[in-house]
């Protein structure tokens, strides 16, 4: 995010570096232009313009520019050329060498005519390079580069005149310095960056190469800069070329760094895809299967298709535990519905399965018939043989009436005390006959003996039968329970009339559940 800002930042930088090499040149070339205008505009140059002694003159040449004044001043080369452009001093001595002659041509104009436009009175057809110096004298003089056959050269001219800078003007005195190794050394000093000079050749495409001293706003950091300077006679002569400090990003924003981030990336979505793959999704999935087990209140067996071993183990173990609670649950069930001393279904299973008959009624219109079974004289017997006794009866007397039922549907339960209730589904009047008398008939047969029963010499039951009917197309819009509790009540009535009519006999009575819609809720009567 913040490679944009830093980017400007360091674009700011490579544009200092650049004013700095330009500020760098000019400064260079000041002290050229300085000592040139002070050699001009002195009274000993212009004497010697104007003096026809040949011992004067010679006086001047000899003691004004030795050797050890080329060092003094870093000049390469004096020219003093009179105004017509004849030169009538020249020398040029390398001032970083101890005795190298140099032999300068400017005074070829017609090998290079652009030499001419050395005298400051000339104008130039091309802009030359243009530095910035200022000129207060008004004193004509000119400035830049130059080629020569030693390389490319600052120059200065100055026109000569008197040092109160009054004329005329006698001629116009020419100082050279070599760009050379040691020029750009010094140059370097200033910039804080590398610089490189090389020089143009007419074969050279430098057309989209900017000149020094313009274009210092840059749009793209680049690791160098190239900027040409002009030959005096406007086409350019050298390249500089700067090398910037930051000219790259920070190596954290490079693209190394984003290779990196990208590696990192992966190797992220890597863990994620395994850790998701081998951990979550499995933990997930177990406890989807363990949440839907519980949901649907069914015990099923976990799938082992976990790819970690101990997700293995614990689908293992909660399989084995839920084994065990299923086993434990089955027993509970059992306890719950099963009569406990005859080991037949008892009052509450009864129960539930007459719900079920009811809405079955209500809303199919499937009949059922419910019995009312209840020992003769039991008391009696227990109070002769025992309670004891009289429980083992029980358990006999329940084995004898669950025979009768052998549909799945069907039950017979222990209603309580010495009492049993039965249901039959949708049992019709000829089966439910011969049930009943069978029935009857396998206490005759089992011939339990009662020894004091006032009905017979044997264990006797007798039955109250209530038959609930269905009537076709009859909307039932009571709560379905109330055919249970009037059918109860029915075949209640009907055991009290089998009672009273001699027991050992089964009274019958049925009932619709239109009629079961219309009868107000009794409370069961005492039968004897
Ligand atoms: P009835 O022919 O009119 O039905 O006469 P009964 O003596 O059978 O009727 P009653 O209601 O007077 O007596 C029921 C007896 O059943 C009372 C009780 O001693 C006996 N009884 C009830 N539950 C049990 C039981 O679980 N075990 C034993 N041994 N006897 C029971
Ligand atoms: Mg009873
Ligand atoms: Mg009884």
């Amino acid at each position: 995010m913040q490679v944009p800002a830093i980017e400007r930042s360091l674009l700011k930088v490579s544009e200092q570096e650049l004013v700095s090499l330009n500020f760098a040149f000019e400064q260079m070339s000041m002290p050229l232009h300085t000592i040139n205008y002070d050699y001009a505009v002195w009274d000993q140059t212009y004497n010697y313009m104007k003096s026809n002694s040949v011992a004067a003159k010679h006086y001047y040449e000899q003691h004004e520019y030795p050797d050890d004044t080329f060092k003094s001043l870093k000049v390469d080369g004096i020219f003093i050329f009179d105004n017509n452009n004849n030169a009538v001093f020249s020398k040029g001595f390398r001032h970083s060498s101890d005795n190298q002659k140099l032999q300068f041509e400017l005074m070829d104009f017609l090998k290079h005519p652009e030499y001419i436009l050395l005298s400051p009175l000339k104008k130039n057809t091309l802009p030359p390079q243009k530095l910035s110096f200022n000129n207060p004298s008004n004193v004509p003089s000119k400035t830049g580069v130059i080629a020569t056959k030693y390389g490319p050269a600052l120059y200065s001219s100055s026109s000569i005149l008197q040092s109160n800078r009054t004329g005329p003007i006698m001629g116009y005195i020419v100082f050279i310095r070599l760009i050379d190794e040691e020029f750009m050394t010094e140059l370097s000093r200033f910039t804080s960056a590398g610089v490189e000079l090389s020089e143009v050749k007419a074969s050279d495409d430098v057309s989209h190469i900017p000149y020094l001293g313009s274009g210092f706003d840059l749009t793209k950091l680049a690791p160098t800069s190239q900027r040409l300077v002009r030959n005096i006679d406007g086409r350019p002569l050298i390249k500089f070329t700067l090398y910037h400090t930051n000219s790259e990003s920070p190596s954290v924003l490079g693209s190394d760094i984003y290779i990196l981030l990208a590696e990192m990336w992966i190797l992220l979505l890597l863990a994620y895809f395994l850790y998701s793959y081998f951990l979550v999704q499995p933990v997930r999935k177990l406890a989807i299967d363990i949440e839907e087990m519980d949901k649907s209140r069914e015990i099923k067996k976990l799938r082992y298709r976990y790819p970690i071993s101990e997700l293995v183990n614990v689908a293992t173990h909660f399989n084995a535990l839920m084994g065990t609670i299923q086993e434990q649950t089955k027993q509970l069930n059992e306890q719950v519905y099963i009569d406990k001393l005859t080991n037949i279904p008892n009052r509450r299973a009864f129960e539930q399965r007459l719900e079920t008959y009811c809405q079955l009624l209500a809303r199919q219109q499937i009949g059922f018939t419910l019995i009312i079974a209840d020992v003769d004289h039991f008391k009696e017997y227990n109070d002769t043989l025992g309670h004891l006794a009289g429980d083992k009866t029980l358990t006999k007397i329940a084995q004898v009436l669950n025979q009768q039922f052998f549909r799945a549907e069907d039950l017979c339960a222990r209603f309580g005390g010495e009492e049993f209730i039965m249901l039959y589904r949708d049992i019709p009047d000829a089966p439910l006959q011969h049930k009943l008398d069978a029935m009857l008939q396998a206490f005759e047969d089992l011939a339990l003996p009662h020894p004091c029963a006032a009905t017979a010499t044997h264990v006797t039951v007798s039955l109250g039968v209530c038959k609930v009917l269905a009537v076709e197309g009859f909307e039932f819009k009571s709560a379905a329970s109330i055919i249970g509790r009037q059918a109860t009540l029915a075949a209640d009535r009907a055991l009290y009339q089998a009672k009273k009519a001699g027991r050992n006999r089964y009274v019958k009575t049925s009932i619709s559940v239109d009629e079961i819609e219309q009868l107000e809720y009794e409370s069961p009567s005492n039968h004897p």
